[in-house]
């Protein structure tokens, strides 16, 4: 029996997380996504119960103060609240789904503490494209854009606490490198073990 495995991928904003993930998970399967609670508005596009449970701050607060807390992981990111619901990672990992946490480096620091986790850090090839993709997705207003960019120097450092590391320059090799990861990691040896013994049915 292999066991399902918990897979945090964090970058700054606009570091490509989520068009990654979209195309990985889309030809993947027996991995899900974690729909994330989050007290920011919606973007165009964005789905609830889908992209994430949109959630005021007081029906935030309320998951958070459950106990044990509702949330596995959450955290104050770029001025909203966000956060990772306990019950649901529990639930798809029982039932034997590789879960995927797109999740800030705070977030990723709780989740690494609590279970264990593989965790990818995405890279920009540099902060100038960096600011170029994400004014380039148009979704947030000027004064959103800049706090995202001042907090993405302070979330690069982090990426030294991560398993692996992808710089998303060229796409399609960022999004083969994701693949290659989540498929290896999930032929790893003591994921596959019962007890001592492998067995191979080799005649
Ligand atoms: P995140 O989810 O990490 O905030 P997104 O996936 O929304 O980032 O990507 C930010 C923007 O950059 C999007 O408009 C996306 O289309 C674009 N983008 C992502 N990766 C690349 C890439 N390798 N080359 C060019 N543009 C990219
Ligand atoms: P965005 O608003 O661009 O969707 O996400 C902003 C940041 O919040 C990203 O770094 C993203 O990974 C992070 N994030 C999304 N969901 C969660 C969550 O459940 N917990 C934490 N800690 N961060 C999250």
């Amino acid at each position: 029996m292999s066991k399902a495995i918990p897979f945090i991928i964090s970058s700054p904003s606009g570091g490509g997380k989520t068009t990654i993930l979209k195309k990985v998970l889309a030809g993947l399967p027996g991995i899900v996504f974690s729909i994330s609670h989050t007290t920011r508005s919606p973007r165009p596009g964005e789905v609830n119960g889908r992209d994430y449970y949109f959630v005021t701050e007081e029906e935030f607060i309320a998951v958070r103060e459950q106990t044990p807390s509702g949330f596995i992981e959450w955290a104050r990111v770029h001025d909203n609240f966000y956060g990772t619901s306990r019950s649901d990672v529990e639930m798809r990992l029982k039932e034997g789904a590789d879960v995927i946490l797109d999740i800030d480096i705070q977030g990723a620091r709780q989740v690494k503490d609590a279970i264990e986790a593989v965790s990818i850090f995405i890279a920009p090839p540099s902060l100038t494209e960096l600011e170029r993709r994400l004014r380039g997705r148009g979704t947030e207003s000027e004064e959103v854009v800049a706090l995202r960019l001042a907090n993405a120097r302070r979330e690069l450092t982090a990426a030294a606490e991560y398993d692996y590391l992808v710089i998303n320059d060229s796409l399609s090799e960022a999004v083969e490198m994701v693949r290659s990861i989540l498929i290896s990691e999930r032929s790893r040896k003591r994921r596959n073990i019962d007890g001592n013994s492998v067995e191979l049915n080799i005649s």
